[in-house]
């Protein structure tokens, strides 16, 4: 046997018990004749005693850092504890150790903050994965994923896998493709998805279905984005948009619960794309606070008649598009360099404006701001009532473009979320986001796109504006996001099932007759044997395990990620194949 207890386990109970124990040296310290010694593995720390009589043997076989050691002795209690790890009290006085195995000394740190760099840290990944803290993010992810997996087991979902070697899903990637041996010349691609396998299982009768599935999507890797990520993929027949929320919701309600503890017990709020994007300027709004946007004027028609009043004319506001305000709470006094800090921070090419209007409602009910030879101070008043501002409040304006106005004054609410600490890690606040638009026009490629996937159902009463390629862009789905802390961790749709209307999409989406039928024959081939009414959902598993992780990097919270090149560097993957494997693959 190599242990009888592992390095997290003895308290005072255990005091004056014989214990074997196995591990890492974590560290040792030697004080003159007696040496102390950190042994860890996965469920904590021990600190070992070696007497004297021990020491002389430690001379002659010295252990270091990641060396693997088992040792016997007494559990004693310690003279000098530490409250700071649950077994600070006792200490194990070894009586006799073996080296299991030498270790090389490490690269970095093994401890909570290691002063390894991430290429390095990659590279030796699995002394990485030694660090308490990735030690904590995977058992977190293991939790969510049981906590998951008991919830929709409760419900009667089935866990069905899916194939990987699969034909092109269109899901507005990339596919990565596998060259196929036994049909040379010809490919299979990962999937970016399980889509349409899990539309086919609702026409088999399935009824309801789940899986915790890898998929692959070749995307540039910006913003922390993983070319294979994990969905908790779900779909669910003769559902409303209403029973997939409210299941789903209550998913992530147990999930709370059960992993953090927290009780989420009102229903989470619902709010339309375009409500989304006309008071948070985004369809993922981080509600933990409010600063909503106010819409002074939108494309080029004014809503806040004392903006188009200036005294003399503002071409800045005249000129514009569009222009924003937020109100950011008991801000009036910054000072000057704060504001421009403000400035300097929407000039970066990232945000792209010009500058940043700004109106201070002081504490006395006076006004300042930097437009103040154009409007007065009771012009200065309305803006601030149009605004909703108080006594206290700055208001910043953006004036430009509309859509990049939009996009600019959605960062910048953010930006001042975070400068005055209102987007705190713990404080969770879902919500759905609905009534998505079908289309998207793709400005490169000229075309409108499905904005969800093309299975996705269009509102039935939006059917009509199919037929009228003038009023894509006003049709809306049945198609819907749960965002959480102004990220967006899953998605989903109600689906078309109906041949007819599947191939009326396809069509809207520019694809010929035949092609559709090259691609999609299967599913649609499908629909026409009895397909339910069905709809699903996929929640991105690894970034709602950072965000309960209280951490922005998914990177984190999976055991061998890639880097942002999409490399494997401790694999050294990708990498070429020798030519023997070429030439069976009949590749050049
Ligand atoms: N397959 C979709 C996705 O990956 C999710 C869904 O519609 O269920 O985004």
């Amino acid at each position: 046997m190599y242990r009888t207890k592992n390095c997290g386990e003895l308290r005072m109970q255990h005091v004056g018990e014989q214990v074997t124990l196995a591990g890492w040296v974590q560290t040792v310290r030697k004080f003159g004749s007696i040496t102390f010694s950190d042994l860890r593995d996965r469920y904590g720390i021990t600190q070992l005693y070696f007497n004297e009589l021990l020491n002389s043997q430690l001379d002659s076989t010295p252990i270091g850092r990641e060396y693997v050691l088992q040792v016997t002795g007494k559990v004693v209690e310690r003279s000098n504890k530490n409250n700071k790890i649950p077994t600070g009290e006792v200490e194990v006085e070894v009586a006799s150790f073996k080296i299991l195995n030498a270790a090389e000394v490490p690269p970095f740190t093994i401890e909570e903050n290691t002063d390894g760099g991430d290429e390095l840290r990659m590279k030796y990944r699995y002394l990485d994965l030694r660090r308490p803290t990735l030690r904590r993010n995977l058992e977190l992810r293991y939790k969510v994923n049981r906590s998951v997996r008991n919830y929709l087991d409760t419900l009667g979902f089935w866990d069905i896998e899916t194939p990987f070697l699969i034909k092109s899903t269109p899901e507005g990637a990339r596919d990565f493709v596998v060259p196929s041996r036994m049909n040379q010349g010809q490919f299979y691609a990962l999937p970016q998805s399980p889509q349409t396998f899990k539309q086919l299982l609702m026409v088999s009768g399935y009824d309801r279905y789940y899986q915790v599935v890898k998929c692959f999507r070749d995307e540039d890797l910006r913003a922390d984005r993983q070319p294979e990520f994990t969905q908790v993929d779900c779909e669910m027949s003769f559902v409303e948009q209403e029973d997939i929320l409210n299941t789903f919701e209550g998913l992530f309600k147990h999930v709370f619960k059960d992993v953090k503890g927290v009780d989420i017990t009102y229903a989470f709020p619902r709010i339309t794309f375009d409500d989304a994007m006309w008071h948070y300027g985004n369809d993922k709004p981080d509600i933990r606070f409010e600063m909503k946007i106010q819409n002074l004027k939108v494309d080029g028609a004014v809503n806040c008649l004392t903006i188009a009043q200036a005294i003399g004319g503002f071409k800045v506001f005249d000129e514009a598009e569009t222009i924003l305000a937020i109100c950011v709470p008991g801000a009036s006094e910054y000072t000057r360099k704060q504001t421009d800090e403000i400035t300097e921070w929407a000039k970066r090419p990232q945000i792209g404006m010009t500058g940043v209007i700004n109106i201070k409602c002081n504490n006395d009910g006076t006004f300042k701001s930097t437009v103040d030879k154009f409007f007065s101070a009771e012009q200065q008043a309305e803006i601030a009532a149009f605004c909703g501002a108080g006594k206290g409040d700055l208001i910043l304006l953006l004036a430009g473009k509309e859509t990049r106005t939009r996009k600019a004054m959605s960062e910048l609410r953010l930006e001042m979320g975070n400068r005055l600490g209102l987007r705190n890690h713990d404080d969770y606040k879902p919500l759905w986001v609905i009534d998505f638009p079908l289309f998207e026009y793709d400005e490169d490629g000229n075309r409108w796109v499905a904005r969800h996937h093309p299975f996705t159902s269009p509102k039935p009463e939006h059917i009509e504006l199919m037929n009228d390629l003038s009023r894509y862009g006003e049709i809306k789905a049945n198609a819907y996001d749960i965002v959480l802390n102004g990220t967006e961790i899953g998605g989903g749709s109600i689906r078309i099932f109906q041949r007819h209307l599947q191939e009326k999409m396809f069509a809207a989406l520019g694809m010929s007759k035949e092609e559709a039928q090259e691609k999609f024959g299967f599913l649609m081939g499908a629909f026409e044997y009895g397909a339910p009414p069905h709809g699903g959902i996929a929640f991105g598993f690894d970034r709602l395990c950072a965000l309960l992780g209280g951490q922005e990097s998914i990177r984190d919270f999976i055991a061998f990620p890639k880097n942002n090149s999409g490399r494997d560097v401790m694999l050294d993957a990708p990498s070429a194949i020798d030519e023997a494997q070429m030439k069976e693959l009949g590749l050049k």
